[in-house]
């Protein structure tokens, strides 16, 4: 299944892919079907500070630099150990599209079971593009400790992630991006 999304310059959500509907019903529920994310903002949609932050940064370097840039990320599910990359490109006058491609998966024996923290609840922090979580002061992949885990989070970026330098896109895995989120831009 393949998400993308195209924004404008000022990082409103001005298309989706046709597979969105169903990536969001499967993932985030009906708030985040077509209709309601068309027209929003996509720092709306980023949970936590640090997050926003960086993805601010990322957008900023790929329109300055004109190139696209290639970000690997987790996204796990309770079982499955995901591995995607984000390619971000720049299009015509500040519009970016966006798009998130599984490169791999790895379905593992352990439940890990991750929840975003209410304000003021203890909490794990738990980096947003590797999926590490922050314990006795080490980031750890919580599928390495072995054990079942149910956490609550406050999503962040660690240092490794801050500090990674930017890649350029070199021919990542990247499937077909569909003409009319590109057409959407003129
Ligand atoms: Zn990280």
């Amino acid at each position: 299944m393949l998400t993308a999304y195209t924004l404008d310059r000022r990082d409103r959500i001005i298309a989706v892919s046709p597979e969105w509907d169903q990536f969001a019903l499967d993932n985030d529920g009906r708030a985040a079907c077509q209709d309601q994310v068309v027209g929003r903002r996509l720092m709306d949609a980023i949970t936590g500070d640090p997050v926003r932050m960086f993805m601010t940064a990322i957008l900023l370097r790929v329109r300055a630099s004109g190139q696209v840039e290639a970000v690997p990320y987790r996204c796990d599910s309770p079982t499955t150990k995901r591995r995607y990359v984000m390619l971000l490109e720049p299009l015509a006058e500040g519009t970016l599209l966006v798009s998130h491609h599984l490169e791999n998966e790895e379905l593992t024996e352990l439940v890990i079971r991750v929840r975003t923290a209410d304000f003021g609840q203890r909490a794990h922090q738990r980096c947003s593009i590797c999926c590490r979580v922050k314990e006795a002061g080490l980031w750890v992949d919580p599928f390495a400790i072995g054990v079942n885990l149910d956490l609550w989070v406050i999503h962040t970026i660690c240092e490794d992630c801050k500090q990674a330098p930017p890649q350029r896109y070199r021919g990542h895995q990247r499937r077909a991006i569909p003409d009319t989120l590109v057409a959407s831009v003129s």
